[in-house]
């Protein structure tokens, strides 16, 4: 064989490993809507076990203000929803009522108003497969309503 056929072979197979590298991450994207009757449109989300990296895009559908309608998406373990409605509570709307630096929070989006759009990403590698989690708005009052299941797996 000539250095004139292996060098195409070559470049074949390193664009081959390239994509394979590609394949092996796979971000999943939900989209969430909050409204003006405190609401998230869904009350499941689940995450396909070879997703390896989350991404919530989060829609203010309503118009009210962040002040008085604000929503954001919170995920915790469901055995941390309560201390950390409290903890969002204490941290205020200057950190969007989530506590900052607080391992319990697993991920969350900032706090939008009405017509507004935020989104945020995180890996599957928090997760663990079969575990209990909770996603929920922190705006005082509104995880009594806004609150959901996620499932990983
Ligand atoms: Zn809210």
């Amino acid at each position: 064989m000539t250095h004139a056929k292996i060098v195409p072979m070559l470049a074949a197979f390193a664009m081959l490993a390239g994509f394979s590298s590609i394949a092996a991450g796979k971000t999943c994207t939900v989209e969430l809507q909050g409204t003006d009757q405190m609401k998230y449109d869904k009350d499941s989300i689940a995450i396909a076990a070879d997703c390896t990296e989350v991404e919530i895009k989060l829609k203010h559908a309503g118009a009210l203000p962040k002040t008085s309608m604000g929503h954001n998406w919170v995920l915790a373990e469901s055995a941390d929803f309560n201390a950390l409605t409290t903890a969002g509570l204490t941290a205020g709307p200057d950190q969007s009522y989530v506590p900052k630096g607080d391992k319990r929070v697993l991920a969350n989006t900032k706090l939008i108003g009405g017509g507004e759009s935020t989104s945020v990403k995180f890996p599957t590698s928090k997760l663990k497969k079969g575990g209990d989690y909770l996603f929920f708005c922190s705006f005082p009052g509104h995880w009594a309503q806004m609150k959901g299941k996620l499932t990983f797996g």
